[in-house]
C-alpha cells in the first residue's frame, strides 16, 4: 500500500518535502494561512509585489536547474544588481558578478506552488495542524476538526515548538526539539511595500544596509521583476531593520509605512517617495533565524517517523537552504517507507 506523510507548513520548505516524496508517498498538506509562508506576494491595480522574501538566488546550477524545470516560464529573472548603502545613507556599487535573482511572474509564492504542484500532494490552506499524537505505527494528525492516520510526519514551521509541547508523544527528542527552538533567536522585519504613479531612473534593483546601523535594511525594486509593475509605475520594497521593528513593538502598520517612505525618500533624496498613493505592511516576528539549532536533531527524529525541515534547521534565512532542508527530509523519509 502507498505510505501516506503528512507535512505541516505550506512554505518553501514543505513545498521540497512534498516533491521529494512525489513518488514514494501519498502527501497531505496543512497550511496555516496560505501557499509560500514567507515568499509572500500581493496583488493591486495590476501590480504584483513580493513583500516577504524577495527572491530565490540559486546556490549552484544544479539548484537552478531544478527550479527552472518545476517552475517552468513563470520563473521571472532580475538580472540587475544589489548595491549597498550605510548608516549616512551613502551609496556605493555593491559586488560585482551578482548572480541571477529568481521570483515568479505572478509573485514569488509561485515557485511554491509550482513545486507543490509537481510533487501531486494534497494541499489544505487555511487549516492549522492544531494537535500531533504519536502512534505505533505512525502519528495522527488534528487539523480542520479531523484527526488522521499518517505513516510519517514532515514539521517545518519555525513555530514547531508549540505544537511538540502540546504532543501526545512520549520521548526524549520532544523535550530537546523545544528546547532547541527556544534557545533559537529569529529577528523581528516590518516590510512595506510602496506604490507610486511614476517610475524612477536608479541604476541598480536594490539596496542593502551593510553596517546594520540604518533604519532601513533592506529596499528593492519590484518594477526590476518581469510581470510585477506596469511601466511607468514604480513599487518599492522597504524592509525595516531588525533593530528598528524590534525597538518599535507597538509600532501601527500607518507608523511603519509612514518610516518606509520618509526614509525612502531620503536614502534616494526623491522627495516625491515620501507620498505613495497606496501601501501595504506585515510584520514578520520570525522572519530570519538568528543562528542554527543542533543539525542531528534531523538524524534523530527519522527513527520516529518525523522529518523536520525549515529555515529554522538551516540557521539561515535564505530561501534556498530552506527548500534543501525540505528535498532533504523527504528523502529521508522515503528511503524509509
Ligand atoms: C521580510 C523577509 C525578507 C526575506 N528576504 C529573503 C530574500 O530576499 N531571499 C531569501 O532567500 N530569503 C529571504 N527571506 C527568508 C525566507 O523567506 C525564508 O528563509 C523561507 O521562506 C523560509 O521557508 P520555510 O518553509 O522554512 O518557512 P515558512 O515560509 O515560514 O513556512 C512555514 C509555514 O508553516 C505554516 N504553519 C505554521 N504553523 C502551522 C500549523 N500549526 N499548521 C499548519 N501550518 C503551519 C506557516 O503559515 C507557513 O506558511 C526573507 C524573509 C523575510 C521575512
Amino acid at each position: 500500500m502507498t505510505p501516506n506523510v503528512c507535512v505541516v507548513g505550506a512554505g518553501i520548505a514543505g513545498a521540497g518535502a512534498a516533491y521529494a516524496l512525489r513518488e514514494r508517498a501519498a502527501v497531505t498538506v496543512f497550511e496555516a494561512d496560505a501557499i509560500g509562508g514567507r515568499m509572500v506576494s500581493g496583488t493591486r491595480d495590476g501590480c504584483v509585489y513580493d513583500y516577504g522574501a524577495n527572491y530565490v538566488d540559486p546556490p549552484d546550477e544544479q539548484v537552478e536547474a531544478q527550479l527552472q524545470s518545476v517552475v517552468g516560464d513563470d520563473l521571472a529573472v532580475t538580472t540587475d544588481d544589489v548595491w549597498i548603502f550605510d548608516a549616512e545613507g551613502t551609496i556605493e556599487e555593491g559586488r560585482p558578478n551578482q548572480g541571477r535573482k529568481l521570483s515568479g511572474r505572478n509573485g514569488i509564492d509561485e515557485i511554491v506552488a509550482a513545486y507543490l504542484d509537481a510533487s501531486g500532494a494534497t494541499v489544505h490552506e487555511q487549516t492549522p495542524v492544531a494537535h500531533l499524537s504519536r502512534t505505533d505505527d505512525g502519528w495522527r494528525v488534528t487539523a480542520g476538526g479531523e484527526q488522521r492516520p499518517f505513516d510519517a510526519l514532515v514539521v517545518t514551521p519555525p513555530t514547531c515548538e508549540a505544537l511538540f509541547e502540546d504532543a501526545d508523544w512520549e520521548a526524549d527528542l520532544r523535550e530537546q526539539l523545544i528546547a532547541a527552538r527556544e534557545r533559537q533567536s529569529y529577528r523581528t522585519i516590518d516590510s512595506v511595500a510602496l506604490h507610486y504613479p511614476f517610475a524612477l531612473d536608479v541604476p541598480y534593483y536594490a539596496l542593502v544596509n551593510t553596517d546594520k546601523d540604518h533604519a532601513v535594511g533592506w529596499l528593492s525594486r519590484d518594477s526590476c521583476k518581469p510581470g510585477h509593475v506596469p511601466d511607468g509605475e514604480e513599487i518599492l520594497i522597504v524592509q525595516l531593520s531588525p533593530a528598528w521593528s524590534a525597538g518599535r513593538p507597538e509600532a501601527t502598520p500607518e507608523q511603519a509605512a509612514e518610516a518606509a517612505a520618509d526614509h525612502a525618500a531620503t536614502l534616494l533624496a526623491e522627495d516625491r517617495l515620501a507620498g505613495p498613493d497606496w501601501w501595504d505592511h506585515d510584520r514578520f516576528t520570525r522572519a530570519l533565524p538568528g543562528d542554527r539549532v543542533n543539525p542531528a536533531l534531523v538524524e534523530y527524529a527519522l527513527p520516529h517517523d518525523l522529518g523536520l525541515a525549515g529555515d529554522w534547521l538551516a540557521g539561515t534565512g535564505r530561501t534556498h537552504a530552506a527548500l534543501e532542508t525540505g528535498l532533504d527530509a523527504g528523502r529521508r523519509l522515503g528511503k524509509r517507507l
